[in-house]
């Protein structure tokens, strides 16, 4: 039914998918037709059902269709779907984002992470008037024009240098820089200083797979960054409200100018966010020159849904987060060891990857060259047995807290013969 449902997708939609990570692209075969999801759990329009360790790309930390945030949406959507004038949720929204990351003193609600980075960038170059923006390889912050240079997440997988429709004029202002390395990002600004705008980075990067910061490397970009009058831009769109209740940021609370948000504050809808000092966001429009708009951004029914996803992760959520990211990376590491094949588990609170290496990867070059090929037959292995995994090994794994004993089961008698299949794939010759 997959099959048949993706043939008729590729008919009529670009490689039948909306957004290129959807794609079997580099694990091969077909991608599943979801039908239903409840839980930990997938339905495919075949009626298999898989334990989902994807959960939307990161946003469904409580499961699906979790009944607290159903509620909510049915009750929004019974009340009307958009009015295009302010509700009182948008505020709501706001207020709570900033209670959990108190370096954020006013929020704009927007309807994708891309959005977001985009909307911080333009607000970054209007604040300071320089143009060019720090970036660093392997890190995704959307499918904006300036910041695909070297991107992960679909970008990585599917090994783009860049892509085409992005004018020569836009990627000049955007220095990519290796990732961890503070000494690359002082020699940029020593060149450029007081021409850059800004850096942006993933708070802990997880589109080369999870490459957590080392030690301080937040912090650094926060000094440097002052040093020479540029905004640091923290993109949380991925680790907000996910990796803890403050996200990233209650792990290593550095205190960027904005912050973007996404995923988790959207509990599954359409909505995304970015904020920061009051001093920067109000020189958006309507206050200051800065333009930036959406016929839909706050939109009633979005925004219901991250409310309620929000009030709902309690402390007992995240610590259900953590757990489930402890057990299942232990279970990994074992049936890994076991078969014999070189692992590294990076983690990044309750995110993580799997890299086929020998060593720790720090940044997209390592990513790059550990043994990729590996992962096609440990994923279709994974996915035969009943467990939907990301699928490619530049996209971080992730957890919900609806994950049961059941799930872990299935997870479990998987493992085996998964980890003998990544073991044993020979090396491609090049
Ligand atoms: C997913 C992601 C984005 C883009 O969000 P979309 O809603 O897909 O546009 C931006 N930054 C990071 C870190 C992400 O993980």
């Amino acid at each position: 039914m997959s099959e048949r449902l993706f043939a008729e997708a590729c008919a009529v939609i670009p490689g039948g998918v909306n957004s290129p990570a959807r794609a079997f692209a580099s694990v091969g075969g077909t991608p599943r037709f979801i039908t239903e999801a409840q839980g930990c759990w997938l339905t495919d329009a075949d009626g298999h059902r898989y334990v989902d360790l994807v959960c939307s790309w990161g946003p469904m930390i409580l499961g699906h269709a979790h009944p607290a945030v159903v509620a909510a949406v049915r009750e929004a959507a019974g009340a009307g779907l958009s009015f295009g004038a302010p509700t009182r949720t948008e505020t709501e929204l706001a207020a709570e984002i900033i209670a959990r990351v108190p370096a954020v003193h006013k929020v704009r609600l927007v309807n994708s992470g891309t959005e977001a980075t985009m909307s911080a960038l333009r607000l970054a170059r209007g604040f300071t008037g320089r143009a060019k923006v720090i970036k660093f390889s392997g890190c995704y912050h959307g499918h904006v024009d300036a910041l695909l240079a070297d991107a992960g997440s679909g970008v990585a997988t599917l090994a783009l240098p860049s892509s085409p429709g992005v004018t020569g004029a836009t990627a000049a202002d955007t220095i990519v820089l290796p990732y961890n390395d503070v000494d690359a990002v002082r020699a940029a600004f020593v060149e450029f200083g007081d021409q850059i705008a800004a850096v942006i980075t993933e708070a802990s990067p997880g589109n080369m797979g999870v490459v957590p910061p080392s030690p301080g490397f937040n912090a650094e970009l926060r000094s440097i960054t002052a040093e020479y009058g540029a905004l640091l831009i923290i993109d949380e769109v991925m680790t907000g409200f996910r990796v803890s209740a403050r996200g990233w940021y209650g792990i290593d609370p550095v205190e960027a100018d904005l912050f973007t948000f996404g995923k988790v504050i959207s509990g599954g809808l359409p909505a995304a966010a970015f904020g920061g000092r009051a001093e920067v966001m109000d020189r958006l429009a309507p206050l200051g020159p800065v333009y930036q708009a959406g016929t839909l951004s706050g939109n009633p029914v979005a925004t219901a849904a991250g409310l309620a996803t929000l009030r709902t992760a309690d402390d007992d959520v995240y610590a259900a987060l953590d757990k489930n990211a402890d057990r299942l990376t232990a279970m990994l590491a074992e049936a890994f060891t076991a078969a014999g094949v070189p692992h590294q588990i990076p983690r990044a609170g309750n995110m993580f990857s799997v890299f086929f290496a020998d060593e720790p990867v720090t940044d997209f070059a390592a990513a790059r060259a550990s043994a990729t090929w590996r992962f096609p037959a440990f994923f279709h292995a994974m996915l035969e047995a009943g467990v939907y995994l990301p699928c490619s090994p530049f996209e971080a794994w992730f957890v919900s807290a609806a994950l049961t004993d059941e799930a872990f089961d299935q997870i479990a008698a998987a493992l085996p013969a998964a980890a003998h299949a990544a073991a044993t794939t020979p090396e491609p010759k090049s």
